[in-house]
């Protein structure tokens, strides 16, 4: 069989891209994947008790990006939250609304502090805007003062010590920002028209993608076992390959870490199935802000909407807890999130030189491209290539 493109990981970025080469490009695709499932890190299951969890931990599928919900939408129905993800931070006794908004405010502060101190934000930010923890910090108004540190202090500096392993001033505003104060009485996690999970689970959405005629996936298999990567060419079965290669692994790996490796952080993720209907009373995630030493807790029965839907019967109830470290190579360690900063962009860097003197080579996703890529975006990303490639065999 010869192959128009070869497609390394069979993530959302290898699907999509894989998906829509074979359809509207007419390719013959081939879909190389080392581990023994499609989805990547999207990858869900139901565990003994039946119930559905995400084996690499909470993915929430969020968007305002109406294309990329229409092409999912080809291949699974959604459980849309009706009230979108919500997500609390257990401090004390108490769970505060995260992000921090006029809802928390409240909560924290008592009836005419609170009033007063709204009023502020609202005329210092604006109503209905988000504000970066590390913008409010900056304020030199002592009650926006008092109010960031609360913030920072209750939500984000220990959560980020044991994610990062590093404080918040020390890795990328990027990161923070992902999680910013409102000014607004909206509790949700995401602002996005759509939020939620497939009805039906991630792996049958990804199988619905992948089965097509023109598709063949290889699982339990590493790119390096079928290709040979050159200086200014890729052997595909010690043959020269002239079609298109779209990588989404972590880049240092293919060229053996030869500048050194590329900085990640891992999860391990302790789960946990218990024989009582509810553990976190409906609150499908749990962040652990100023305690502990995992970041969340997920329970999965409100995160799928499975028991609420009633269309896959379970028993009790299962919960995952994170505790993040430091990705080292070892084998059987997966690499997450890439450590935004200058540095580690530098040294990726020498590893992208290195694939731009190969023809038709290219890097798509989270680890190829070292980003911090949401669902959607890395989607439309890999939408966008599709085209670009398709255009390009014309
Ligand atoms: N963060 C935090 N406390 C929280 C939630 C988030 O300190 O309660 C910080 C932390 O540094 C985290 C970042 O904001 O890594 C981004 O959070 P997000 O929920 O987007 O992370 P993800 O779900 O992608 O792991």
């Amino acid at each position: 069989m010869t192959y128009d493109a070869i497609v390394i990981g069979a993530g959302i970025a290898g699907s999509v891209v894989a998906r829509q080469l074979a359809e509207r490009g007419g390719q013959q695709v081939l879909v190389i994947e080392q581990r023994d499932h499609i989805g990547g890190n999207c990858y869900d299951r139901t565990d003994e008790a039946g119930v559905l969890v995400h084996e690499y931990g909470p993915h929430i599928f969020h968007t305002n990006d109406e294309g990329v919900y229409e092409y999912l939408s080809r291949f699974t129905e959604w459980y849309l939250y009706p009230q979108g993800h919500q997500v609390v931070a257990k401090v004390g006794d108490g769970l505060l609304p995260i992000p921090f908004n006029l809802n928390t405010l409240h909560q924290v502060y008592d009836e005419k502090k609170a009033a007063e101190l709204e009023r502020k934000l609202i005329e210092t930010y604006g109503e209905g805007n988000r504000v970066p923890i590390m913008e409010l910090k900056k304020s030199d108004d002592p009650d926006i003062q008092a109010i960031a540190q609360f913030v920072y202090e209750n939500v984000f500096l220990r959560y980020t010590m044991k994610q990062w392993g590093q404080t918040p001033e020390e890795i990328s505003p990027e990161v923070t920002g992902r999680v910013p104060v409102l000014i607004s009485y909206d509790n949700r996690y995401f602002q996005d028209k759509y939020q939620g999970v497939p009805l039906d689970g991630f792996t049958p959405m990804f199988e619905a993608m992948l089965n097509h005629p023109n598709i063949t996936v290889k699982l339990h298999t590493k790119a390096t076992e079928l290709l040979t990567i050159q200086e200014q060419a890729v052997l595909f079965e010690g043959k020269p390959y002239e079609g298109a290669i779209i990588f989404t692994g972590a880049l240092d790996e293919l060229y053996d870490c030869r500048f050194g490796r590329l900085p990640y952080r891992s999860l391990r993720f302790d789960f946990e199935h218990l024989e009582t209907e509810d553990y976190q009373q409906k609150h499908s995630v749990v962040n652990y802000t100023v305690s502990e030493d995992f970041t969340r807790i997920t329970e999965f029965v409100y995160l799928t909407g499975q028991r609420e839907i009633g269309h896959l019967p379970c028993a009790g109830t299962t919960i995952v807890r994170e505790y993040p470290f430091a990705y080292s190579g070892a084998d059987g360690e997966i690499p997450y999130y890439a450590i935004l900063n200058d540095e580690n962009r530098a040294l990726y860097e020498k590893y992208e030189v290195l694939t731009k003197a190969i023809p038709h080579f290219y890097l798509l996703g989270r680890l190829a491209e070292y980003k911090y890529y949401n669902m959607d975006a890395m989607a439309r990303r890999a939408l966008d290539l599709a085209e670009e490639l398709i255009a390009a065999q014309k």
